[in-house]
């Protein structure tokens, strides 16, 4: 077996070593909730050109909802049903175990799609939004999201949704192809940087955008541990401390074995 016990044991050692601890996770970590995965959206286009002929870059960005609202709500549609009935798995639940254990863990995540609140993450770092907050373009009013998902299983559905007060088109908290993060969160990412963890975990990620590849070069030039948990070779494979070639809910499930085993065994 290439992942030996040796680097789960590791890894264990060094979460029950570390003071402050980093998790940052992209769509792998939801692969095992049978999510998609496509640069951290859904992988449900293996062409790159939708009915339309354009992009599924161009049909979920900001400028499309300017103009064609419709376009962009065909296709987050499919994207939300595809979550809407996802369940967060191990890596999720263990995580929340790790922070119960170092109460000062923090999740940097890319994915949208609610999971890591659903397993009672706390301290996270939503960079590109939450697709299951929702709100009014025009008058900024919040909508509760189980009006609008309840739909994605009924199959009840006039798009755009609209707000009931102005009727101004009403769309999901997540970063579209194109749009600034969101202020709040980059705010707390910076705050993460200033006062580095002493181990940083990435989980599933290609690391393909600066601020998820960032904190995982800043911790290895500032000497901090660093593990990668990832089935594939990423940017980041050959600098971390640690690479384990496995998928999240596997990986994570033989580091929990592993400190668990701590206790009994020193
Ligand atoms: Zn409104």
């Amino acid at each position: 077996m290439e992942n030996s016990k040796l680097i789960y044991k590791r890894v264990a050692d060094e979460i029950l070593k570390a003071d402050k601890i980093l998790f940052i996770t992209g769509a792998g970590i939801s692969a095992d909730s049978g999510m998609p995965t496509y640069r951290g959206i859904g992988g449900l286009y293996n062409n790159d050109q939708t009915e339309e002929g354009i992009s599924i870059e161009d049909a979920i960005s900001g400028n499309m909802l300017k103009r064609r609202p419709d376009i962009t709500w065909k296709y987050l549609w499919q994207l939300g049903k595809a979550c809407a009935d996802a369940e967060p798995n191990h890596a999720h639940k263990i995580i929340t175990e790790i922070q119960k254990l170092k109460p000062d863990t923090w999740v940097l995540t890319q994915n949208v799609d609610n999971l890591h609140r659903m397993a009672g993450n706390t301290n996270l770092i939503e960079i590109h939004g939450n697709a299951f907050e929702l709100y009014c373009t025009k008058c900024y009013a919040e909508f509760d999201s189980e009006n609008i998902t309840s739909n994605y299983r009924n199959g009840n559905v006039k798009l755009p949704p609209k707000c009931g007060e102005c009727g101004g088109i009403v769309r999901p908290k997540v970063v579209l192809f194109g749009e600034m993060l969101p202020e709040k969160a980059i705010n707390k990412y910076y705050d993460i940087l200033r006062s580095m963890p002493d181990l940083v975990i990435s989980i599933g990620t290609s690391s393909l955008f600066p601020y998820i590849q960032e904190p995982v070069m800043i911790a290895v030039q500032q000497g901090a541990a660093t593990v990668e948990i990832n089935p594939g070779e990423t940017s980041i494979s050959q600098i971390v401390k640690y690479k384990v070639t496995a998928g999240a809910a596997e990986a994570m499930t033989n580091i929990r074995q592993e400190i668990n085993s701590f206790g009994t065994e020193r």
